[in-house]
């Protein structure tokens, strides 16, 4: 299984950054390693681009916009369409390389690359649905009307923990409403933007014919039938990322930037933004409470709160981060979490035992560790895992008796450390869900009604699961307020944010 997912992988694994249709090298011949973070071996080398190609690339997407906006939806839902069905075709390759370049579990990489194509296939669906507007007007003589037009050339800046299906639910809508994209994947994380643009013919002849996997890949954004300069990846080191991110940000013609990562980052980007007045999508950090009242079934509680806190090994930004337990319950639900979280087998994601794989880099495990110490040494107990492994692997951690004070409950996390916080009312609970500066997603669990519908209200988070710890998917809004950002990406309200109402008075 280890060697088959490595050789899957392999198949897909381009070196080249993606732009105007052309596979192509830095022009000062750079390039960066990337590391699988679980053997922390290079798995590819790409292209760290200049900034001269960064700019062309933006010069060539906006060419590219004058003919694709006037394809017509249905026709561009046509190609995204066709988008989707590659993607489920070649998902176990796609996951492979996930995997080896994020380290989550091959299970959790299969149900990204089903998440990111559902989201292709959702746009796909909108793309004949852009409808305008004729609005009443005052007056007999004068005609008002609304049309929705495509914004132009937007910019994608995406992060490491979701590296397939952060991009597709950026471009996908903004594809389909007719704009063009030049992405700027993670340093940590490019393999998989580029495995979703195309093989290079040349390569594939040479390694023979018989390999159906390169003629599979060969035909993923190209053969889907997107034309060249519509989707462009662009890879850049963590050197260049300042240069480029300003770049993106105040280019005259980019049109919109759309942004997920840490919301230090997404000030800086925002700050930038004002200077090239620029339309923004920030998706930023969370700080997730998952509160169990009383009430609440503990079993489903407990399998919620697994699937949110430990996908990922916890890296993602809708993770379960402050676990508020009400005192009744308290005892016997850390003992039931205590018992799940300590079954949980560490190791590479490419074993299919493993549930919990490394952390993205050694920085990554430097910090949680340095969490831990700064709780204990506060008053926490830790009473499941707690351990370092290697450089990158994590145990899987309860971590009990946390107080505000603790750099845990105020920071997210990212890692799999389940910390839990005593609650004794309702309204203390809703008091210390709100109180970070961060509000994207937020859980709780009861089966009394009227609490239900008082503390789904009381929460101030972009969204809320009740009962329910995996919230995602392609046909609802995810975003946030507060700190964690604004904006919307997927379900009906996602494409809005690439279209612009172009109001017309036509005096008759
Ligand atoms: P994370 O901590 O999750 O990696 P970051 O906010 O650091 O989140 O990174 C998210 C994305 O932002 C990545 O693509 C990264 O390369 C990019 N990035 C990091 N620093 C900058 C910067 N100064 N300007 C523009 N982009 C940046």
């Amino acid at each position: 299984m280890t060697q088959n997912i490595r050789s899957l992988s392999t198949y897909i694994l381009m070196n080249k950054a993606f732009i105007n249709g052309k596979w192509i090298d830095s022009l000062e011949n750079k390039s960066f390693g990337i590391l699988n973070p679980a053997s922390q071996k290079v798995i590819g080398n790409v292209p760290d681009l200049t900034i001269e190609q960064v700019n062309s690339s933006i010069l060539l997407a906006h060419d590219s916009f004058d003919k694709w906006k006037k394809i017509s939806g249905k026709e561009r839902g046509h190609i995204l369409r066709k988008w989707f069905d590659l993607m489920i075709k070649n998902k176990e390759a796609l996951a492979a390389l996930i995997t080896q370049e994020n380290g989550k579990t091959m299970k959790e990489s299969l149900t990204e690359i089903e998440l990111g194509a559902s989201y292709i296939e959702w746009f796909s669906g909108e793309a004949p649905r852009i409808n305008g507007d004729i609005l009443t007007s005052p007056k007999r003589e004068k005609q008002l009307l609304v049309f929705k037009e495509p914004l132009g050339v937007c910019a994608f800046i995406t992060p490491w923990n979701f590296p397939s299906a952060m991009i597709a639910r950026k471009v996908g809508p903004a594809l389909a409403a007719g704009c063009t994209c030049v992405l700027k994947p993670s340093e940590e994380t490019p393999l998989s933007a580029l495995a979703l643009a195309k093989k290079d013919r040349k390569k594939e002849k040479q390694k023979g014919k018989n390999k159906s996997f390169f003629f599979f890949f060969n035909k993923l954004s190209q053969e889907a039938g997107l034309p060249p300069g519509v989707f462009n990846v662009l890879t850049c080191s963590t050197k260049s990322n300042s240069d480029v991110g300003k770049l993106l940000c105040t280019h005259p013609l980019i049109s919109k930037i759309s942004f997920t990562g840490s919301t230090k980052i997404g000030k800086i980007l925002l700050s930038h933004c004002s200077q090239g007045i620029k339309k923004t999508s920030m998706e930023l950090g969370g700080n997730a409470p998952f509160i169990i009242f009383p009430s609440a079934d503990l079993k489903k509680a407990l399998s919620g709160l697994i699937a949110s806190k430990f996908r990922c090994s916890g890296q993602t930004c809708v993770c379960a981060n402050r676990i508020l337990v009400h005192a009744d319950i308290y005892d016997e639900f850390a003992r039931l979490l205590k018992e799940e979280v300590g079954d949980m087998p560490v190791g590479p994601g490419n074993d299919p035992a493993t549930d919990i794989g490394p952390l993205i880099n050694k920085a990554a495990a430097d910090n949680i560790e340095a969490l831990l110490e700064d709780s204990v040494l506060k008053g926490a107990k830790v009473s499941a895992g707690g351990k370092r492994l290697g450089e990158t692997f994590f145990e899987p951690t309860v971590l009990q008796h946390v107080t505000p004070d603790m750099r845990i409950y105020q920071e997210e996390i990212f890692g799999p450390v389940a910390s839990l916080i005593k609650f004794s009312t309702e309204e203390e609970a809703v008091e210390i869900a709100n109180s970070t500066p961060f509000g994207l997603a937020s859980y709780f669990y009861s089966r009394d009604v009227e609490q239900i519908w008082r503390v789904k209200s009381s929460l101030h988070f972009g969204m809320v699961g009740i009962n329910e710890g995996i919230i995602t998917t392609a046909e609802a809004p995810f975003g946030g307020v507060k700190y964690s950002g604004f904006g919307y990406e997927g379900s009906k309200y996602g494409i809005e944010e690439y279209l612009h109402k172009k109001y017309v008075c036509w005096s008759v």
